[in-house]
């Protein structure tokens, strides 16, 4: 069967930086990845294209059905774009929630604005995908009135009430107080457990260990090396990643 993602050669530039130096990345059906590497690696900016929320300069990457082409401008494609983002969930550091809007609210927009469902099913299915991240209380409630741990587990509820094919978490927890930390990773280990697949960047190391199949350990915007994950962790191969691993130590 045919990979879910399959990304070749992406290569990233930002002015005279080459970000990504030609990534080949795939990624089979409810399979869990983790991404790791040091700071500026080119983790952020990998997650971002497979999203096509930043223009690739080269390379090809596609998500099921859909592929966008690096060579062409994102401009000359809108389509396929507009087609790829469709089977993809995308999970911010930074939960990026709508201030204004009730948890439900910001669930139910995007099926409803993008995907034309009628708002009564929007409404039910959001209140689902609430419960089963643990917020079937806090409907209602504005994003001030939660706390971080709350108003993420709301953007991948969000996430996921758009039935995404592909979830992609870019650092998750990172942003939030260590307390707060253990709530968001255990609604993604739920969803570990189901088979979604998911690309997750994470400086979670026990995380990654546990709930990913695969690791990939990035550095100068190259994959330097991959492996099953209990694998990788207990013996990596190379000496950039022994060095980053016995760092964290
Ligand atoms: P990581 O997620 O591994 O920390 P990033 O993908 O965020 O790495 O960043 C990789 C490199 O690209 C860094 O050197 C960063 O400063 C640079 N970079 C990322 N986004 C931009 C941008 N929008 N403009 C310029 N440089 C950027």
């Amino acid at each position: 069967m045919a990979a879910m993602i399959e990304a070749t050669g992406l290569t990233k530039r930002f002015g005279p930086t080459t970000v990504l130096d030609g990534v080949d990345l795939t990624v089979e059906k409810g399979e869990v990845v983790a991404v790791i590497g040091p700071s500026g690696s080119g983790k952020t900016t990998l997650l971002r294209l497979l999203n096509c929320l930043e223009a690739p300069d080269g390379g090809t990457i596609r998500v099921g059905p859909v592929t966008v082409d690096g060579a062409k401008p994102l401009a000359r494609q809108k389509q396929a774009v507009r087609s790829l983002r469709q089977h993809v969930g995308f999970v911010f550091q930074t939960f990026n929630l709508f201030p204004h809007r009730t948890a439900l609210e910001n669930v139910i927009e995007g099926p409803v604005i993008v995907k034309g469902v009628a708002r009564e099913q929007a409404i039910q299915a959001g209140r689902a995908v609430l419960a089963q991240v643990g917020l079937a209380e806090k409907a209602d409630a504005y994003p001030a009135r939660l706390s971080g741990g709350q108003q993420q587990r709301v953007a991948i509820a969000r996430a996921l009430a758009m039935e995404p094919d592909v979830l992609l978490f870019d650092e998750p927890t990172s942003a939030l107080d260590p307390e707060l930390v253990g709530e968001v990773l255990s609604v993604i280990r739920g969803l570990a457990a189901e088979h979604r697949t998911m690309v997750i960047v994470t400086h979670e190391m026990a995380f990654a260990r546990d709930v990913a199949d695969r690791v990939i350990f990035m550095e100068g915007g190259r994959i330097v090396e991959q492996g099953p994950a209990k694998a990788f962790f207990a013996a990596p191969t190379e000496e950039r990643s022994r060095r980053f691993l016995a760092r964290l130590h």
